[in-house]
């Protein structure tokens, strides 16, 4: 299954064996997020996955109070982007904080990646979501 395209939809089949994977320039190693097929640095097309640690740091997030119909039961929860510590940035929830006190969420913390299964997708098929937590938190 790593040596698939580097499709969104590649990466939500590597998501669901628990795998963070973005997409490397197999010409100048750069990496993507989202996964693409041709490289935002040197144009070529050329793509590999590459699995990540899912070591980060909050680069910024907000709170969702009013969510869309599919998460709305979820509301409010709270949404990072993460800048991992290979390099590339990604949004997903952040799981472990209190929404409620968005004080407390200090951008520059350390977090670590973590899957959530979820069933609210229009296929009823159990996936997994990515969502972070802050490192020094024990679940
Ligand atoms: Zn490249």
């Amino acid at each position: 299954m790593m040596s698939s395209e580097t499709t969104v939809q590649n990466y939500q089949v590597l998501l669901n064996e628990k795998k963070l994977c973005v997409a490397e320039c197999t010409s100048c190693h750069t990496l993507m997020f989202p996964p693409r097929l041709h490289c935002i640095s040197c144009y070529k097309r050329g793509t590999k996955w590459k699995e990540l640690s899912g070591r980060g740091k909050i680069r910024s997030f907000t709170v969702i109070h009013i969510a869309s119909s599919t998460h709305a039961e979820d509301a409010p929860f709270v949404v990072a982007i993460v800048g991992l510590k290979e390099g590339p940035s990604v949004t997903a929830r952040l799981v472990g904080v209190d929404p409620e006190k968005p004080e407390d969420i200090k951008i520059g913390t350390s977090v670590v990646a973590d899957f959530e299964e979820v069933t609210n997708n229009s296929s009823d098929q159990p996936i997994m979501r990515l969502v972070f937590h802050p490192y020094l938190v024990h679940k």
